[in-house]
């Protein structure tokens, strides 16, 4: 089934137009600046990149320009919008109420609706990207696929906060976790080169500028990195992972911060960029790392955070078969896989320095006789997205 795969932010909206069987990709696109002026960047394997300034006030312009380009006698890849089978969304939170993909309807909406202030941040900015295709393709089938879903197979134990009982019973507050389709897609591809045992424990290493860990024992996620929102768990580019809430009332006191001005510092200046002061992307870093030692320190603050959750999680499922890196970070940098897994010997991980010298490709990079297999999988949410879409479209 040939599906539309949207990804709205609130200024901009990601779109990809793929085959859900095999996954090839047709087109895909960012549209950027939506209400301020817009720009659409349109790519075609085997083309060049096609880019245009087009009035977006609204995400309904943007979804427009995105249909108008798909069908566009020279940069299109389809003759008539009726070729776009259904259309799948990424939405951040699902709160408690989805633990699967679902067909948007009327019901579908108020409950992304109500998990807004779960995702204050992200669920309005994903339901105007729904809204504007359910306004410009309307009899198109539409799907919400949920960042949080793959996670709510977590146990009570992981996923309540050791607050007063009653903010989980009346206002929902428990981790949720993100990442959710990469870690279900990489996951499922590591029990794969396993050979499909029946009892697997993976430990899944979402290492991008966003990063999450995921514990996940025969296909079910058991614990994750992150929390109620995406701040939790380890350092990330600019997000702080776990911080003493003391820190908070500390620098709120000194300094007259507003809360909202506290977590401004925790999402966007904190993490490696705060630390180092030099940059939130790692090949920065590994550049400046040899005469800085701030972003030496960053980084490795970074490994040991990161090491520090592998171990927890081993102990967590007791024992763990593979480790599975992805994303920007997790597939492209060798240095980093190396140091993350350098000392873990103790618990059978042996990795293969050689091996793992490769770069954005499905690879097992494990040392021969390493009781650990560590694989590299490039992820693709893309993908789960367009498979969940064409299965619900088609029962
Ligand atoms: P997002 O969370 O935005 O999807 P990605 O998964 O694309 O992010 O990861 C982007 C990050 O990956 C960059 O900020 C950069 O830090 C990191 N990255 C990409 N390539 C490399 C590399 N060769 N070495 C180290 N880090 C890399």
């Amino acid at each position: 089934m040939k599906i539309l795969i949207i990804n709205a932010g609130s200024s901009s909206l990601k779109y990809q137009f793929m085959e859900s069987e095999g996954g090839e990709v047709f087109a895909k696109g960012l549209c950027e600046r939506i209400g301020i002026d817009g720009r659409l960047t349109h790519k075609v394997p085997g083309r060049e990149d096609v880019k245009r300034d087009i009035p977006m006030p609204t995400h309904n312009e943007a979804i427009q320009a995105v249909l108008d380009i798909m069908v566009d006698p020279v940069n299109g890849v389809i003759s008539s919008v009726d070729e776009i089978a259904a259309v799948g969304h990424r939405v951040l939170h699902g709160g408690m109420a989805f633990t699967a993909s679902c067909i948007i309807d009327d019901a579908c909406i108020e409950a992304i609706k109500k998990c807004i202030p779960l995702g204050p941040l992200h669920n309005p900015a994903n339901l105007m990207g729904i809204e504007a295709c359910q306004k410009i393709m309307p009899s198109t089938p539409q799907v919400a696929v949920f960042d949080t879903a793959f996670h709510m197979t977590m146990p009570p134990k992981a996923y309540i906060y050791a607050i007063p009982y009653e903010y989980y019973e009346k206002d929902d507050v428990r981790r949720y976790g993100f990442h959710g389709t990469s870690h279900r897609y990489v996951s499922a591809r590591a029990i794969d080169m396993l050979g499909n045992p029946e009892h697997s424990k993976v430990i899944s290493c979402h290492l991008g500028n966003g990063s999450s860990l995921a514990a996940v024992v025969d296909g079910k996620v058991v614990d994750t990195s992150m929390g109620l929102g995406p701040l939790a768990g380890f350092p990330m580019g600019t997000r702080s992972g776990d911080v003493d809430p003391t820190i908070l009332e500390y620098l709120m006191g000194r300094y007259g911060y507003s809360i909202k001005e506290m977590l401004n510092i925790l999402n966007k200046k904190s993490g490696v960029l705060g630390i180092s002061g030099v940059s939130s992307d790692f090949r920065d870093l590994d550049a400046a790392a040899a005469g800085n030692e701030r972003a030496a320190l960053a980084l490795d603050k970074f490994i040991y955070e990161v090491k520090k959750y592998i171990g927890a999680y081993a102990a967590a499922m007791g024992g763990v078969d593979a480790i599975v890196f992805t994303a920007g970070i997790g597939e492209n940098s060798k240095d980093l896989r190396y140091r993350i897994c350098e000392g873990l010997d103790y618990m059978g991980v042996k990795m293969d320095a050689e091996k793992n010298s490769v770069r954005g490709k499905e690879a097992d990079v494990s040392a021969a006789g390493s009781k650990v297999k560590v694989f590299i999988i490039p992820t693709n949410e893309e993908l789960m997205i367009a498979m969940d879409t064409a299965e619900l479209c088609k029962k």
